[in-house]
């Protein structure tokens, strides 16, 4: 297969992290016989700088004509960097959500497993247990509270501030496909989450996901709320398979799930359309505190590469290929340094982030 990939390398750790992702791709291209070929784009600070704005209408039409983006991180230091000094529609974030909107990125897939080597990261040792954690977050991306109307006005000498939630039925359609097709590559288990006892988005939400169970007769559909699912998460993490929800249920849940695999470092993550077409870029931000030193766990980024074969190019051996690589690392006892607990030092080696790419 040839694949078209657009690059987003960005800024603090970015560029580091991409290279290795990059590295690990064309190995697997190697092996299977599959050819890549990247374009690099700016988007972020280092487009501000060279641009004047965090994402130039050019750089979206070369992430257009690409058949997924692989991104590494965005933005700096938000309290010493100049570029927070620009308004908000200027500062690097804003070049992502530009992106997202222009590509219609409606499907946020968030994974979260728990590798067995890490149990010593996990806050949840008991609750996880032998069981373990092995869950994905559907989030809604391009709805919701986020994107509704909302203002703020002075009502009877009193500032009032009014936010909307507005979901169409074809929106939760769409994103509960996605939630499905998913479901059904992994343990065939949704559970949709929702606030329908309060919210009427939240009603039609659930008409709809059971609308479109219907189609999928060997998937098992539950309803949660969205209160009794922060709970769970932290009771019994091991009962969910793919969790589907709304946009800020998402955005909530898949920071509690990301704690529970113990780094940050090592979660990757998914934003899909209608197509095949995807953005794939690690959970985590640009680290600018330890950019440059070669330090950086490149993980996250390398399993989002691996996601990006999964679901832009339907490449499942091959993302396999990379999941069990990085598996087999940890086994190994190789380790970068966020995931070296204190004092265990000498049962590790020590591990750059080059490194981690060579050896992966
Ligand atoms: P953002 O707002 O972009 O999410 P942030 O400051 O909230 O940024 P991160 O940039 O993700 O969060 O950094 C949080 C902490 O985690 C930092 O101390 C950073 O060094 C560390 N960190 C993040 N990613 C990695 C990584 N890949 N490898 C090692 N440490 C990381
Ligand atoms: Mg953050």
């Amino acid at each position: 297969m040839k694949m078209n990939v657009t690059c987003i390398p960005g800024d603090g750790i970015g560029p580091e992290i991409v290279t290795e992702a990059k590295k690990v791709l064309d190995k697997v291209c190697a092996v299977f016989g599959h050819e890549i070929e990247y374009k690099d784009i700016l988007m972020g600070g280092c487009s501000i700088d060279a641009c004047g704005e965090p994402l130039t209408d050019q750089a979206i039409a070369d992430a257009k004509a690409a058949d997924a983006v692989l991104m590494g991180s965005i933005g700096g230091n938000t309290s010493t960097s100049p570029w927070y000094k620009l308004p908000p529609h200027l500062r690097p974030e804003a070049g992502l959500l530009k992106l997202r909107k222009s590509l219609n990125l409606f499907a946020n897939l968030r994974p979260a497993y728990l590798y067995p080597e890490l149990k010593d990261a996990c806050p949840l040792k008991e609750a996880t247990g032998e069981k373990g954690f092995d869950m994905l977050i559907m989030r809604e991306l391009t709805g919701g509270l986020y994107f509704g109307d909302r203002k703020t006005e002075e009502v009877d000498g009193e500032m009032v501030a009014t936010d909307t939630l507005v979901y169409k039925e074809s929106e939760i359609r769409r994103i509960a496909v996605k939630a499905f097709d998913v479901a059904r590559k992994r343990r065939k288990n949704v559970i949709s989450v929702d606030k329908a006892n309060v919210l009427d988005s939240s009603r039609l939400w659930r008409k709809v996901v059971e609308e479109v169970a219907l189609d999928y007769p060997d998937v098992t559909l539950s309803h949660m709320l969205v209160d009794n699912c922060a709970m769970q998460l932290v009771k019994d993490p091991s009962q969910f398979d793919v969790v589907l929800t709304e946009n800020m249920f998402g955005d909530i849940l898949s920071d509690e799930a990301s704690m529970i695999t113990g780094s940050i470092g090592m979660l990757p993550s998914a934003s899909l359309n209608d197509s095949s077409f995807g953005l794939y870029e690690p959970s985590h931000g640009s680290a600018p505190d330890i950019a440059g030193q070669n330090i950086a766990n490149p993980i996250a980024t390398i399993l989002s590469a691996a996601m990006m074969l999964r679901y832009s190019f339907n490449l499942d051996k091959e993302a396999d290929a990379i999941e069990e690589a990085v598996k087999e690392i940890l086994k190994d006892g190789y380790r970068s340094v966020d995931l070296m607990p204190k004092g265990c030092e000498d049962k590790f080696t020590k591990t750059t982030c080059s490194q981690m790419g060579d050896l992966i």
